[in-house]
């Protein structure tokens, strides 16, 4: 058996060093968080939301504080612009695939193994987290080889056979695929997962209870109505899986992504906030550890072509707090109005605007948002938006992307698409094996370096 620890009874390191202490060759302790979505102006937007919001913190996100730091590139095994699941193989197994694919070649030839498997077989304990479903493309891309990301069913065929000891997110989506054969939830039993929901069943989880699966739908941050926070869900795993053969966790920041999608600047900054806020509870283990840990952030490639301007407004904040919903809400609200013709467009457009606390529109801001909404309200499947509309709002809900474009406009920033970028992302780390993950790094070499350690 290899020795894989050096850990002497000597607590404080500096005591230690003077005694012969040698530092472990290996982390004992390490986490890989990822930022869905998030590319560097999305981090520097919440930083600058958070340092206007809370003068007295800590200045910078939790993420940006760590000292090694560099700028990672994404694109897929063809050069493209990635999607999560060739984003997510390429962070989890070291390798490049196309989109669209978990753990296999662009062929469909070979599977990789994730650097969470050969840890699981290296005798470590394992936890994935998520703010989305459990079997979404980043955290399946680490116990997932299937030819197509939907494929949840078989997703979460796999997720039953991984063995890792925690696992937590958003409800399994393959539910909806299971019809006539045994549920999701059921294969996870039959596997030996405990299945959890809810604050107290969290709470009551303890070390020592065996695999747990916890789902617990989260919405969205900036909702503030969460049960339990991805920090929650990051501290519980510190809790669960630390022991003598130590971990390896990866968390998500999933809708972060989401609202990039969305171009709702609002719920993209408390999301990424909510997602430092798991990376500094990530932190202060690391912190407590700092001989046997290793945290790395960094994100799968950015969503939205998000820009932000060089001044920060002085508004920014209020701009964003007026917010209170994520855009879904309000698109189903405009929705209603549509389906049960109780709403003229003239109203619509005073009602959006009350819910988003647009108080003092411009003349210009006006004449975008009514236009907005009458094209939204008036439009059915088969009258085609004018290329000028569609040039702005995609197949978006009009009337809710117009706002939503006019918050960020407050808060001195602009969404250029709806899609992922292929701009680099920002990767930073903390630990005596951080330093490789500096400087320009492929998302392959994360996993590849990642796999070194500790496969
Ligand atoms: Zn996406």
């Amino acid at each position: 058996m290899k020795r894989r620890y050096f850990i002497g009874t000597l607590g404080g390191a500096s005591a230690a060093v003077g005694m012969g202490w040698v530092r472990p060759s290996r982390p004992k302790y390490v986490f890989l968080m990822i930022g869905d979505g998030m590319g560097v102006a999305q981090v520097e937007a919440a930083e600058r939301y958070a340092r206007m919001k809370y003068p007295s913190r800590n200045s910078r996100l939790a993420m940006n504080r760590l000292p090694v730091r560099g700028l990672t590139i994404t694109t897929e095994v063809n050069g493209k612009i990635t999607d999560s699941a060739a984003a997510g193989t390429a962070l989890a197994c070291g390798f490049k695939t196309a989109n669209g694919i978990l753990g296999m070649d662009a062929d469909l030839a070979n599977t990789f193994p994730s650097v969470a498997e050969l840890a699981r077989d290296a005798g470590r304990e394992i936890g994935l987290v998520s703010s989305v479903p459990v079997d979404h493309a980043t955290p399946a891309a680490f116990y997932a080889k299937v030819p197509k990301r939907g494929m949840y069913y078989e997703i979460d065929k796999q997720l039953a056979q991984s063995g890792f000891a925690y696992v937590a997110g958003e409800p399994m989506l393959g539910r909806k695929k299971a019809k006539g054969k045994i549920p999701p939830e059921q294969l996870l039993e039959n596997a030996g997962y405990r299945l959890v929901g809810g604050r107290a069943g969290f709470d009551a989880l303890k070390p020592g209870g065996g695999k747990v699966l916890v789902e617990q739908s989260m919405g969205y941050a900036l909702e503030g109505r969460q049960e339990i926070s991805l920090a929650d869900f990051t501290r519980k795993g510190i809790e669960l899986l630390d022991g003598d053969t130590g971990f390896f966790m990866m968390v998500e920041g999933g809708k972060i992504d989401w609202s990039g999608h969305a171009n709702d600047l609002a719920a993209n900054i408390h999301e990424t906030l909510a997602f430092d806020e798991a990376v500094g509870a990530a932190l202060d283990f690391c912190t407590a550890h700092p001989d046997e840990s290793l945290l790395i952030v960094t994100a799968d490639h950015e969503t939205g072509g998000l820009q932000i301007d060089a001044a920060i407004p002085p508004c920014m904040a209020s701009a964003i707090d007026r917010q209170k919903h994520a855009s879904s809400h309000y698109a189903d609200l405009v929705k209603q109005w549509k389906k049960t013709g109780s709403v003229t467009p003239d109203q619509a457009y005073v009602k959006l605007k009350d819910a988003f606390g647009f108080t003092d529109l411009s003349p210009e801001s006006q004449t975008r948002l009514k236009q907005a909404v009458s094209g939204e309200m008036t439009q059915t499947p088969n009258t085609a938006q004018s290329p000028e509309l569609q040039k702005m709002y995609g197949t978006k809900n009009m009337a809710v992307t117009s706002c939503l474009h006019e918050v960020a406009a407050r808060a001195g920033a602009r969404w250029t698409s709806f899609k992922h970028t292929d701009t680099r992302v920002a990767t930073t780390a903390v630990g005596p094996w951080a330093k490789p993950f500096g400087g320009e790094t492929d998302n392959t070499d994360i996993g590849k370096r990642l796999i070194e350690l500790l496969g």
